[in-house]
This record gives C-alpha cells, sequence and structure tokens, in this order.
C-alpha cells in the first residue's frame, strides 16, 4: 500500500483501512465507497546515436541528480507514443519518432508500468529541458548512475532485440 489519502472523496468521513478483494484498502467509514488505486503509465524512449543511447540527468525530486532513459507519465487521453516522444523533447530538446515497443515494465508494488519504445531522432537540438539538469549520449556498457534499477533492464532488453534482429 502508498495510499495517502485520509478522508472519501464522495462524503468527507475517514478512510479506514479493510481487507476487501484480497488487499488491504481504503474503505470510507461513512458511505462505505472503497477507494481503488489505479496504476501510472510511464513511457520512455530509448534513443541511440552509432549505439549509445540518450539519457537525463534528473532535476526532478526522484532520483535528484541521477541518470535516466527520457520519459514520464501520460497524461490521461494521450496517445502513449506521443507521450513518449513529447517526453523526449521536453527534456533533451530532440525530436524522435516512436517505433517498436520493447516491452511493458511493472514491478510489484510499484505502482508504475513503464512503456518502452525504440525512437529514431527527426529533429531538434540537443539540450537540457527543464527537467534535466544534462543530457547525453552513453554507452550501454559505461553507463552513468541510474536513477532507477529498471533501466538497465530496458537496455539489456533492447540491446537484445537489436542482437536478434542483426
Ligand atoms: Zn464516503
Amino acid at each position: 500500500m502508498n495510499q495517502t489519502d485520509r478522508f472519501c472523496p464522495s462524503c468527507a468521513a475517514t478512510l479506514e483501512t479493510e481487507d476487501v478483494f484480497g488487499q488491504e484498502r481504503l474503505v470510507c467509514a461513512g458511505c462505505q465507497r472503497v477507494i481503488f488505486y489505479d496504476p501510472k503509465v510511464a513511457a520512455i524512449c530509448i534513443v541511440h546515436r552509432e549505439g549509445r543511447v540518450l539519457m537525463i540527468r534528473r532535476a526532478t525530486d526522484v532520483g535528484y541528480g541521477l541518470w535516466g532513459l527520457p520519459g514520464g507519465y501520460v497524461d490521461r487521453g494521450e496517445v502513449v507514443e506521443k507521450a513518449a516522444a513529447r517526453e523526449v523533447w521536453e527534456e533533451t530538446g530532440l525530436e524522435v519518432e516512436t517505433k517498436e515497443l520493447l516491452g511493458l515494465f511493472s514491478d510489484e508494488g510499484n505502482p508504475v508500468i513503464v512503456a518502452a519504445y525504440a525512437a529514431r531522432e527527426t529533429g531538434g537540438t540537443l539540450e537540457a529541458g527543464p527537467e534535466a539538469l544534462e543530457v547525453g549520449f552513453f554507452d550501454v556498457d559505461h553507463l552513468p548512475e541510474l536513477a532507477f534499477p529498471r533501466d538497465q533492464d530496458i537496455l539489456v532488453r533492447w540491446r537484445d532485440d537489436l542482437e536478434g534482429t542483426g
């Protein structure tokens, strides 16, 4: 559980923890509403130049100062591929076109599901956006310190796919 809400969004009564459908969930003491938390979807891109991959040094709270693949949360109603490309542009100044989906990455207890795409550079100028301290291309075997270990798994999948298709 990573729920922090204390009051019912319907009637504002206090929420209590109960076992519902096999999980601890918040239930309203007033109207009995059960609060279900949806996962969040993030989309990231692997953009490469001659085998080196684009990474950003994060300027945002989680993993501040550490490095990660460019990407971010998908807005409700937004096409996932467009969100992935939008985030790359916002964070790195590069315009990209998303190509194949490398996979969906999720972990037990983690609310974030990551959709990882291979992407092709189509334009723009490499420059750190407001959510990045630095941007750069790195050799997969010599990556900087990562904010999320999952990025390593995604890069391994990407490299395996490349080798598989020649
Ligand atoms: Zn209620």
